[in-house]
């Protein structure tokens, strides 16, 4: 018999090898090709309708606000939270290029698979029992309260405007509610066309800033009290109208009365929302001192959380005349300003001048998202002190605690921000000093005209639903 030469031996050895290795490979992608597609390392679910299988969002309370079922996105049951949370949760488009379901597709379609799934090790359980695989994406949990959203829409009623609520000690957004707004289960054919749905897509929390009106004369006391130590025990007399810089400011009463305040100091001219004493002290401030402050407390710098980019307030007087300056004092010439910012610096009060970065996702797949952290200082400590001392005596003397929920016992401000002849924006922001429910808030109702009209009102029965939730534990 002929000797198989060595070289010879070799080639059918690694022959061998070759089918052996090739053999090895096929019979394992056979039997675990489901794992390898599915595994969490290397895949997100095709996107030819990307939410089909994607997991689930639900509120703090663990209420389904979205799911997949036969490949259908489900919303919420009922049509009111559905569109109260439509600007956080999104629908099947990205059209609301805030929402989780836009800006965390990603994670919501990446196939989280719950069995025991390791690479190359055994079959999960399902396989085992003969089920039909049905995939799911990752579930996310966030922040809010599906029943405080739908109480803040409720109260909105048909303004246009926002309301967001957060708890200024860790962060979470509790309440984030955008009108007009939709329902995503049956996305109106005209929501394109019809003037009702104009800005539909938009979350005015975030992605919309106003004329903040007087709540911006929080910003301008904060720079006095920083620029001019003691600036709070010198008084001043506010005779109604008076000419500052080139043309006049006035002073008005709720009703839109002109009215002279009188002998007032900082703390009383801010319960009383004096313009003039505020305008002058822009003006004694200038613009360089005035850019300062208001860029440390969030104005003309980009903001962004979880994914989020909110839209930057803006405090630009480099061409302001000297009575625009004075006004810009006041929340109006140019200034604008998002609710969120409103609500930080409301939280930056509460919080000894330094606010909690603002979330909206707590877990995703069940691994905690967020952690608590601190925004950069807005103010001293001292004047967030001062501050918070003015916004108690403002509800205490003006504005009477029980106007919010007494039992939080809320300190707040109101603006109406002119944005033509008789027609104005309402707003409010504040916090709870009640430290067991730790929220600050900013609520604008556009076109509001009386803040005590269009704007408390809905701040108010949301803090009332929030005591009501704190005590029921959630
Ligand atoms: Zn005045």
């Amino acid at each position: 018999m002929k000797k198989i030469g060595s070289r010879t031996f070799m080639i059918f050895l690694m022959t061998l090898a070759f089918f052996a290795g090739l053999t090895y490979h096929t019979v394992n992608l056979m039997v675990h090709s489901q794992e390898w597609v599915t595994h969490p390392m290397n895949f997100h679910l095709p996107d030819h309708d990307e939410l089909e299988y994607a997991g689930k969002i639900l509120d703090r309370n663990g209420v389904v606000l979205a799911q997949s079922i036969d490949h259908r996105r489900v919303y919420h049951p009922e049509e009111t939270v559905r569109k109260a949370c439509v600007h956080v949760v999104g629908d099947n488009s990205v059209k609301i290029g805030t929402a989780v379901q836009t800006v965390r597709r990603s994670s919501l379609t990446h196939f989280d698979y719950s069995g025991n799934i390791v690479f190359g090790l055994g079959l999960p359980d399902v396989f085992k029992s003969g089920q039909e695989i049905v995939p799911r994406g990752t579930d996310i949990r966030l922040t809010i309260d599906s029943t405080l959203q739908t109480a803040a829409l409720e109260a909105l009623g048909d303004y246009k405007g926002a309301v967001v609520f957060y708890n200024y000690k860790t962060g979470e957004i509790v309440c984030m509610v955008s009108t007009p707004t939709y329902d995503p289960q049956n996305v109106p054919e005209d929501i394109e066309t019809n003037p009702a749905y104009d800005g539909a897509y938009l979350n005015r929390a975030v992605s919309a800033a106003y004329p903040p009106g007087s709540t911006f004369k929080l910003v301008t006391a904060a720079a006095a009290i920083s620029e001019a130590p003691g600036i709070e025990n010198t008084e001043y007399e506010c005779i109604g109208k008076d000419t500052v810089g080139e043309d006049t400011v006035s002073c008005f009463a709720v009703n839109g009365i002109p009215t002279a305040h009188g002998k007032i100091t900082l703390k009383t001219a801010l319960s009383q929302s004096c313009n003039l004493y505020f305008a002058k002290l822009a003006l004694a401030l200038g613009k360089d001192r005035m850019t300062y402050y208001a860029e440390k407390m969030g104005f003309n710098s980009s903001l962004e959380f979880d994914g989020i980019s909110v839209k930057s307030s803006l405090y630009n007087v480099s061409d302001a005349t000297e009575n625009q300056l004075a006004w810009s004092g006041v929340g109006q010439y140019t200034v604008l300003e998002t609710p969120i910012n409103m609500a930080m610096i409301s939280a930056a009060i509460a919080n000894g001048g330094t606010p909690v970065m603002p979330y909206l996702i707590e877990t995703i797949g069940g691994k905690q998202e967020n952690t608590v952290t601190m925004a950069k200082p807005m103010m001293s400590k001292s004047a967030a002190d001062l501050l918070y001392e003015m916004m108690d005596e403002t509800v205490l003397y003006n504005y009477g605690k029980d106007t919010f929920c007494a039992e939080l016992d809320v300190c707040a401000k109101t603006g109406t921000a002119e944005v033509g002849e008789n027609i104005a924006h309402a707003w409010v922001t504040g916090f709870c000093k009640n430290e067991a429910c730790p929220l600050a808030f900013a609520v604008i109702a556009e076109y509001g005209n009386n803040s005590f009209q269009a704007a408390v009102p809905v701040a108010s029965k949301v803090l009332y639903c929030a005591a009501e939730q704190m005590k029921s534990g959630n």
